[in-house]
């Protein structure tokens, strides 16, 4: 730390992403992207022709993604918000709607970003425990009158809530923001996209990092009403107004319009969850029902860290979060059939020893 920064910022912890190994020989499983690659239709558009258009800036409207957001979810434009990842779109709310009189609240455990979007906007966050059994205690976001984040599913459990106990939620809480993170809902939970138009507090954000392929382009998306979208605008265009780069929102707008490939890789990947379950659960291991593109697991003899250090031997990644309450478990994102055939046989080595 230099003798300059503020001191606003001294006590600071950053968010810690995943590693991103520069080895590859790695088969990775650590940071939910997806194994295969973008849309072919996203990469034919990614041409010399947009490339060489590089010198002049993006859209800050970012139109032509939104028009194919819009299209696809079936609602109106000024009804989405483009973000340089999903991040950028938490970072959009957490800035807009909270303040001192306006503290947030969400699960123990969750997205880790969340609580260090609170210190840097000093914030004093409630943190609400998950239950026993990992799930969200609905009851205990009921009348909470304060701004409310929730991922649906969550992470990094995999768990997910119903779209009735969700509505709960929003009934119970007219006067105050809802932010439901749906970064991994595409591979199996029920969207709350269909309820913006009932709910004028809600706000639903996505990410192309996950279902779509994309996580290197760094899109995310709010979808809400109207009013709420403008004021997370005047965040955007007070930080940084080209929030999207010129190629991520060609690259973004062919990916929405590809359903037939979006579809083909979302139902593999749930096919490599079913076989990675069903296969880790005859060897021991417990594992929470998950909505997600990963999986997250506790064997009753070996240890979380145990279990992760072996398979980084083995050239596996996986995640390992050391919180208390979690330590017993690893985060394994479902990659290709290939990679979790890997995860199995390697699973097995390392049982055997
Ligand atoms: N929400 C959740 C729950 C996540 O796990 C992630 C991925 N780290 C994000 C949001 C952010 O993803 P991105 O910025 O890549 O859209």
């Amino acid at each position: 730390m230099s003798r300059f920064l503020s001191d606003r910022f001294s006590n600071i912890e950053p968010y810690t992403p995943g590693e991103q190994p520069k080895v590859n020989n790695l088969i990775k499983l650590n940071t939910n992207e997806s194994p295969f690659p973008p849309s072919p239709k996203v990469i034919e558009a990614l041409n010399n022709e947009e490339i060489s258009k590089l010198n002049l800036y993006s859209d800050p409207d970012t139109k032509d993604v939104i028009d194919a957001i819009s299209k696809t979810f079936g609602v109106n434009s000024n009804q989405v918000l483009m973000g340089n990842g999903s991040d950028e779109i938490l970072a959009f709310a957490f800035q807009a709607f909270c303040d001192k009189n306006n503290q947030p609240c969400f699960a123990d455990i969750t997205y880790g970003f969340y609580p260090v979007f609170c210190e840097l906007f000093g914030l004093n966050p409630e943190i609400i425990p998950l239950k026993d059994d990992l799930s969200i205690g609905v009851d205990d976001y009921i009348g909470k009158n304060k701004p409310i984040f929730i991922a649906n599913p969550n992470a990094p459990t995999g768990l997910a809530l119903s779209l009735t106990d969700i509505e709960k939620i929003l009934d119970s809480n007219k006067d105050s923001v809802v932010l439901i993170d749906e970064a991994y809902v595409d591979f199996g939970a029920e969207s709350a996209v269909s309820l913006v138009s009932k709910y004028d507090n809600l706000i639903v954000s996505r990410t192309f990092s996950k279902s779509r392929n994309l996580a290197g382009a760094r899109i995310g998306f709010a979808i809400s009403n109207p009013e709420l979208i403008t004021d997370m605008c005047k965040m955007k265009f007070s930080f940084n107004p080209y929030n999207l780069n010129r190629l991520s929102i060609i690259a973004g707008k062919e990916s929405v319009l590809d359903t037939e490939y979006f579809d083909r890789c979302i139902a593999e990947i749930i096919s490599n969850r079913e076989y990675t379950v069903n296969e880790l659960k005859k060897r021991g291991f417990i594992i929470p029902n998950s909505k997600a593109n990963f999986i997250f697991a506790k064997h009753n003899t070996l240890s979380g860290e145990e279990y992760f250090n072996e398979l980084r031997k083995r050239n596996i990644v996986v995640r390992y979060f050391s919180k208390e309450r979690i330590k017993d478990y690893v985060r394994i994102t479902i990659g290709s059939k290939e990679q979790m055939t890997a995860l199995i046989d390697a699973t097995d080595d390392i049982l055997k020893g």
